[in-house]
């Protein structure tokens, strides 16, 4: 299929952010964007990037009442010299087939996936700003878009891309957070969508974040759901705790998001000859841990920030400091190699780097 391209008109083109120090996240996108159309019997159709714009939706759109809609979220980096880099782009687009399979939606072929992610971000190059730890977000999207109330898997559907530019995830440094373990909500249940990104399921992890966020915390530590014991991830990234000299994080059972960020800190982690297991790990014997001094450092991991140190945790009225409260050195060590392999600053071992500009 041949992605037809409809350009803005460059007099009808937006400012970019002149300042990139004030970027933040999430509230500036670019001048286009790609759609493509799904009918059923017809198949995906009509690939194309054009102006970015309000999408029409007719007010029984079922994405609407039952919630069919999955996501992605990836970065393009600007390294040294203008090349352009992608992360591993691969797993962000066999993952949406993933969630689109979960929830009855039509996959979307890996290779023209990639295609339109390429040619939207090459056309909109400029955006991508050009700080240290800056980068330009990318999220797929996919939607149920037949008019029709009753629920059954939708026959029509629109998958879309945008983009838009990013600041560094610590303006102000590498600063630890403070986290808060949930024992009375999930995120997730074993046979449920857990490990998709799936827009319901952050609907049904705001709850206990606004708890968290009231009482001063940065992130909700879930809990599996069946014995509420033993970690599944923060927030919206993966975690990992080194205790002792072990690197331990959640195991891949279906409630958890396989992270791409998770997977490249296990590889590298393991490459260093840290002890990586992906295991069970409880709230008991985190706690021992702690108590005994052997509990070393903790971090989230997720494309947003690549890793983020964890300080302190809530459990049962208390707080805890992690280590001496500061960013580890596992962490600040994972950090710096995977920024420097996405910027294309270092060897790139694993072959995760795909540039698509030179
Ligand atoms: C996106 C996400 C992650 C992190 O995945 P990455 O591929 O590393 O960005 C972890 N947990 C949840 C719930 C997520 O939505």
């Amino acid at each position: 299929m041949e992605i037809k391209v409809i350009q803005v008109s460059p007099e009808k083109r937006k400012a970019k952010p002149s300042n990139e120090s004030q970027l933040g996240f999430g509230k500036i996108f670019t001048d286009h964007f790609f759609t493509m159309t799904y009918h059923a019997g017809r198949g995906w159709h009509d690939p194309r990037i054009e102006p970015y714009r309000p999408i029409q939706l007719d007010p029984t759109a079922m994405c609407l009442h039952y919630g069919q809609e999955i996501f992605e979220g990836m970065k393009a980096y600007r390294g040294k010299g203008g090349a352009i880099f992608l992360f591993r782009p691969m797993e962000n687009i066999r993952r949406m087939n993933v969630s689109a399979e979960r929830l009855c939606m039509p996959r979307i072929n890996e290779g023209l996936f990639l295609e339109a992610l390429t040619k939207l971000i090459l056309l909109e190059k400029e955006w991508i700003p050009h700080g240290s730890g800056t980068s330009l977000y990318i999220r797929p999207t996919m939607i149920a878009t037949e008019p029709a109330l009753g629920v059954h898997p939708a026959h029509e559907y629109l998958f879309f891309i945008i983009l838009g530019p990013v600041g560094t995830y610590y303006p102000e440094g590498f600063a630890p957070t403070k986290i808060y373990v949930t024992e009375e909500y999930c995120r997730s249940v074993p046979g449920g969508t857990g490990y998709c990104k799936a827009g319901g399921n952050y609907a049904a992890s705001l709850y206990a974040g606004e708890i968290a966020k009231n009482m001063g915390y940065t992130q909700v530590l879930w809990l599996d759901p069946i014995e509420r014991k033993y970690v599944e991830e923060v927030g919206t990234s993966n975690m990992f705790f080194l205790i002792g000299n072990e690197l331990i994080t959640a195991p891949l059972t279906g409630t958890i998001l396989p992270g791409v960020t998770r997977d490249s800190v296990i590889r590298l982690a393991g490459s260093w000859g840290v002890k990586v297991s992906e295991r069970r790990l409880s709230m008991d014997e985190i706690m021992a841990a702690i108590a005994g001094g052997t509990m070393q450092e903790a971090f989230a991991s997720g494309t947003a920030a690549i890793v983020s140190p964890v300080g302190q945790i809530y459990y049962r009225e208390k707080e805890y400091p992690i280590g001496d409260g500061r960013t580890g050195r596992l962490t600040g060590r994972l950090y710096n190699e995977i920024l420097q392999i996405q910027y294309g600053m270092k060897d790139d071992p694993f072959g995760w780097r795909l540039k698509i500009a030179d």
